[in-house]
């Protein structure tokens, strides 16, 4: 049994709950090693305090599912089939009846809820979803491994993403060309649609890429990742094509030196929003406070976000074997838009960074 199911079961044990129902599919992958995108069709895992868990799955990734490294039951539904009822049975068929099912709060929609409620009739719902969060929280030093060369395939990518800067190109074909030589290269997924974003478009931190052609003297931001062996990284550098302008640089490295001095405080025992206030302050301290419109970072591990936030006012400890981002940038509309990010684990007594593109102001002709 995989380390993380034997915690979550005595999680149960513990709580003196019965079972647990997670659908989120990071999450059964977590728990599971079965990763699977099921779009609208239903993929679970039902955990018991003493009897074996279950997959559940569509019946056409049944096959997959029990040639995968799951060891227990693996139960599959047909489209015309009402899998609601069919995890009802087989959980009464283990357990008998319910009387408190964990689930994940912040993932399982209300109609799947609904669905719930009508197939347990009086059961009372608690959450799973803290419990996860802790648990992902701290990488395994195999996890941690997998990341590292999610960040060594990040650089890798921000390398051909330089490569293809030239007068006239469109950001969507370099965010083709980067993706294109990628997926030569053995590369599944991205971690998010990979951003490229130039001139006026980088001064939207969620903005989209699009025909603007890239022209001389704009500053060009790439956000991306690459997903190894289902684990994420996520980047952000902005370089320089020509010229920009001297408050174009000048924006560039505040937000470097906020980027550096935040990473250079992660450490145990650091609070997230002391890490986030650091980076602020350098920010605000320049003038520039009104254009950092987000917050530092973020956790990720399987997921590109996932807990804890790295924000303002948030007094949760930071703690070795812990992986989030460190994403400082300046937006002004018509002047910059500028935001240099980075993804790190904690070590024993400070942190190390997974992505080692540099982040010297870099002019690329
Ligand atoms: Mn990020
Ligand atoms: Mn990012």
């Amino acid at each position: 049994m995989l380390k993380q199911l034997e915690v979550l079961q005595n999680w149960l044990k513990e709580e003196n709950k019965e079972a647990i129902f997670i659908n989120d599919p990071d999450n059964v992958a977590y728990f599971s090693g079965y990763q699977s995108e099921p779009h609208e069709r239903i993929l679970a895992l039902l955990v018991f305090k003493d009897v074996s868990p279950f997959l559940f799955v569509p019946a056409l990734e049944k096959e997959d599912a029990l040639n995968s490294t799951w060891e227990y039951d693996v139960l599959g539904y047909l489209d015309h089939e009402n899998p609601w009822s069919l995890i009802s049975h087989a959980v009464k068929q283990r357990i008998g009846d319910l009387t408190i099912l964990a689930i994940e709060k912040d993932f399982l929609t209300v109609t799947r809820m609904e669905q719930l409620q009508t197939e347990f009739p009086g059961v009372s719902f608690s959450d799973v979803t803290p419990k996860i969060q802790s648990m992902k929280l701290v990488k395994t030093k195999d996890e941690i491994q997998k990341m590292i060369e999610a960040g060594i395939w990040a650089d890798k990518a921000l390398e051909i993403g330089f490569k293809a800067i030239k007068e006239g190109v469109q950001e969507q074909e370099i965010v083709a060309e980067i993706e294109y030589e990628l997926k030569k290269m053995g590369i599944k997924n991205m971690s998010f649609e990979t951003m490229v974003l130039t001139g006026d478009n980088a001064a939207s931190p969620h903005g989209v890429p699009g025909s603007r052609c890239i022209q001389k003297n704009d500053l060009v931001l790439f956000d991306l990742g690459v997903v190894y062996d289902g684990y994420t990284s996520d980047v952000t550098r902005t370089v320089a094509f020509g010229e920009p302008s001297e408050k174009a640089k000048e924006i560039y490295h505040i937000v470097l030196r906020a980027n550096e001095a935040a990473i250079a405080a992660v450490k145990p025992g650091v609070t997230a929003g002391e890490l986030d206030k650091i980076a602020r302050d350098i920010i605000t301290e320049a003038g520039y406070g009104e254009y950092f419109n987000h917050r530092l970072g973020h956790g990720l591990g399987r997921s590109v976000h996932e807990f804890p936030s790295i924000m303002e006012g948030n007094d949760f400890v930071v703690q070795e074997g812990m992986c989030f981002s460190i994403e400082p940038g300046i937006y002004v509309s018509g002047v910059a838009g500028v935001r240099i990010e980075d993804c790190l684990y904690v070590t024993a007594d400070g942190c190390e960074v997974f992505t080692h593109t540099p982040k010297t102001y870099t002019t690329i002709s």
